[in-house]
């Protein structure tokens, strides 16, 4: 049984809430206080279990801190996994977050979805696309959804624009632009920053640094916009910072299915620029263009015509991002309800998995077209377009092929 899309949060307060787990997002991490944020926002989901932190000891203190219950503060993601498959029930953790550095994520998604739980994984999804292969395999043998945090796609805005592309307002899609630069690694000791240093460490992000971390989140945007996936790809990678053993910079060109032709440009040395995630994609009838910074308002202009800016949370705007929005027009909402948005998806997935029964979705794949979060087919696209651009980055620019999905075994 499928549940509708629509946002039930009053519907699902009468419903008893997800158990959710975290492992990593600790205190002073990057991007765990959006995922706390962002799945407890619409009430759906309650923090049950974690192990937090790299450091046993502060794991388990930062849990408490948090409100989880002592025994299931974890020291460590093994120990999470252990005790946590142990319960059921009521009990039952309804979905794990894993947002550990990135070399950690194939071992704790694979042994999650292996234990029976859902898992969403923060991007890249793993290091190889032979791994990413592995946890849609497990994911579907195990009936368990493996969503990926492209947690940008839950914008209102960028939901707007997947709509009017699938609407035909643009008509043929002809070209996307995407960039996602920035300047916060740019100074000359930062290798030596711990924060910073792992993001440059073949052994603990593979072999791409700034297009696996930021580059990726735009190639998916631009797979999400217009429906249709990278066949072929150039890329110039550049180490601008001394020292640092991957690429810091990329400009890629691609092509997408149907002939449409691509531009990335992803930097992490772009002195000036904050959180340069733009988006502009133009058909035969028409143009769109969204920048993250300003994510309320989403620019079109149809050829010929004037440039017009939607608003998000105006009238008229379609089903999905109506559906993603939260609060009036005119106030801004940001990241965390983004993510809050992928969250709230994952509740209704979730909740229709426990209807239906586990074999009947198998895929990881969501119960309902109306449900966007993205997917572990999603990350293991980008980091197959990964290994073609660091392959291409090595043969000078060479155009790659980028491999497809594998098939269900
Ligand atoms: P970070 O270094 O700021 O924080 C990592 C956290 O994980 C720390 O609390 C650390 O102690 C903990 N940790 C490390 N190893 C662990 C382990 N084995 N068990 C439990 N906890 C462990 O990193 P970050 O910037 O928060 O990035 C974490 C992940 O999130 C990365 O994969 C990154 O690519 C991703 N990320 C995604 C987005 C997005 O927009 N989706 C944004 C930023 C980061």
């Amino acid at each position: 049984m499928a549940v509708r899309a629509s946002r039930m949060v009053s519907g699902l307060s009468s419903v008893a809430r997800l158990n959710w787990g975290l492992v990593g997002g600790g205190e002073g991490s990057q991007i765990g206080p959006v995922h706390r944020m962002a799945a407890r926002l619409d009430g759906e989901f309650s923090l049950a279990a974690g192990a937090l932190d790299a450091c046993p000891e502060s794991s388990r203190a930062f849990a408490l801190r948090l409100g989880i219950a002592e025994e299931r503060a974890y020291g460590d993601w093994q120990d999470m996994l252990a005790a946590e498959s142990a319960r059921d029930g009521d009990d039952r953790l309804d979905l794990v977050t894993v947002a550990t550095p990135n070399a950690t994520h194939y071992p704790i998604t694979r042994g999650f979805l292996e234990a029976g739980f859902n898992v969403l994984c923060e991007k890249p999804l793993t290091m190889t696309s032979d791994e990413a292969a592995d946890i849609i395999a497990i994911a579907r043998a195990h009936g368990r959804i493996c969503a990926v945090n492209f947690g940008y796609s839950g914008y209102p805005l960028v939901r707007e624009m997947r709509a009017m592309v699938r609407q035909g307002q643009l008509g043929r899609v002809r070209l996307v632009v995407v960039e996602f630069s920035h300047g916060h690694h740019a100074a000359g000791d930062d290798p030596d920053n711990p924060r910073i240093r792992w993001r440059y460490d073949p052994r603990q992000v593979g072999n791409s640094a700034q297009f696996a971390d930021c580059g990726s989140h735009a190639l998916h945007l631009a797979s999400f916009v217009t429906g249709r996936q990278v066949e072929r790809l150039s890329a110039d990678f550049a180490s601008c910072v001394p020292g640092r053993e991957l690429e810091d910079d990329a400009m890629v060109a691609f092509r997408m299915q149907d002939g449409i032709v691509g531009r990335l440009w992803t930097s992490a040395v772009a002195v000036g620029r904050q959180h340069g995630l733009t988006l502009q994609v133009s058909g035969e009838r028409g143009g769109l263009r969204w920048q993250q910074e300003q994510a309320n308002q989403l620019y079109w202009c149809p050829v010929g015509g004037r440039v017009t800016v939607i608003e998000r949370g105006e009238a008229g705007l379609s089903a999905d991002a109506e559906r993603a929005s939260r609060i009036a027009v005119g106030h801004v909402e940001g990241m965390p309800l983004a993510f809050a948005n992928v969250y709230a998806d994952l509740a209704l997935a979730i909740r229709s998995q426990a209807c239906a029964g586990a074999e009947q979705e198998g895929s990881g794949g969501s119960p309902d077209d109306a449900l966007l979060y993205p997917i572990a087919e999603d990350g293991f696209r980008t980091v197959a377009a990964t290994e073609a651009a660091v392959r291409s980055a090595k043969r000078h620019g060479a155009w790659e092929d980028v491999p497809t999905v594998p098939d269900p075994i």
